[in-house]
């Protein structure tokens, strides 16, 4: 698999480089000096209108009760998140985002924050190639545990790589019932169903990486 030692280091110190773009850009960005794990809470909650509770922020960031617990401290005292009963469970919590908050998330979560000017500028086969290669990044670290809470389509029970039989789409979405191609993979889909097979998502993942053949 690693047949290039020398292009998986360019590939290495590319990522690597991004990334240390993206801290600083949105550090730059939400003009409040936000800690990374609180602007990842406003994210989710302004992504789930509903609320949702601590512990379920916590697995989906990948961050312990306890940090989570500090980061929701510190959001709350700014006045941009609030607690409200569980409806589901009269003894637990919910938290939602205050207008505030949702306004401050959605400019943190914009089409045109991070680094959405540079992405634009991407051909549409480099753009469904990223989208691709990212569908395998994420399910590799996720599957080394180094992140998580990203509902990808690679990881999703609905999702049927290369069963469709037409090149153009060969994907298939069980979820809304119609096929699709690279160009439409999500790397964070709010009607994800965790894969949660083993079997299932290791031909998944085979299925994915190696294509129809
Ligand atoms: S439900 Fe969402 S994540 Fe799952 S296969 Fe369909 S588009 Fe992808």
């Amino acid at each position: 698999m690693n047949t290039d030692p020398a292009k998986r280091l360019q590939l290495k110190s590319g990522l690597e480089k991004i990334a240390d773009l993206v801290r600083a850009q949105s550090w730059r960005e939400d003009g409040a000096g936000l800690p990374p794990t609180q602007r990842a809470l406003l994210i989710s909650l302004a992504r789930s209108p509903q609320g949702l509770r601590a512990g379920e922020v916590a697995a989906s960031l990948g961050v312990s009760a306890a940090s989570l617990s500090d980061s929701v401290r510190g959001v709350e005292a700014r006045g941009w998140l609030q607690r409200a009963p569980d409806p589901a469970d009269a003894r637990a919590s919910r938290l939602t985002l205050t207008a505030e908050g949702a306004a401050l998330a959605a400019k943190l979560d914009g089409p045109e924050s991070g680094l959405a000017q540079l992405v634009a500028t991407l051909p549409d086969a480099d753009a469904d190639a990223l989208l691709r290669a990212m569908q395998l990044l994420i399910r590799e670290a996720q599957a080394r545990g180094l992140l998580s809470g990203l509902r990808t389509c690679l990881g999703c029970e609905f999702f049927q790589p290369f069963a469709s039989g037409d090149p153009a789409t060969p994907h298939f979405c069980a979820f809304v019932g119609a096929p699709f191609g690279d160009a439409a993979l999500r790397t964070d889909c709010a009607e994800q169903q965790p894969q949660r097979d083993a079997d299932a998502l290791a031909a998944a993942v085979l299925r994915f990486r190696d294509g129809a053949a």
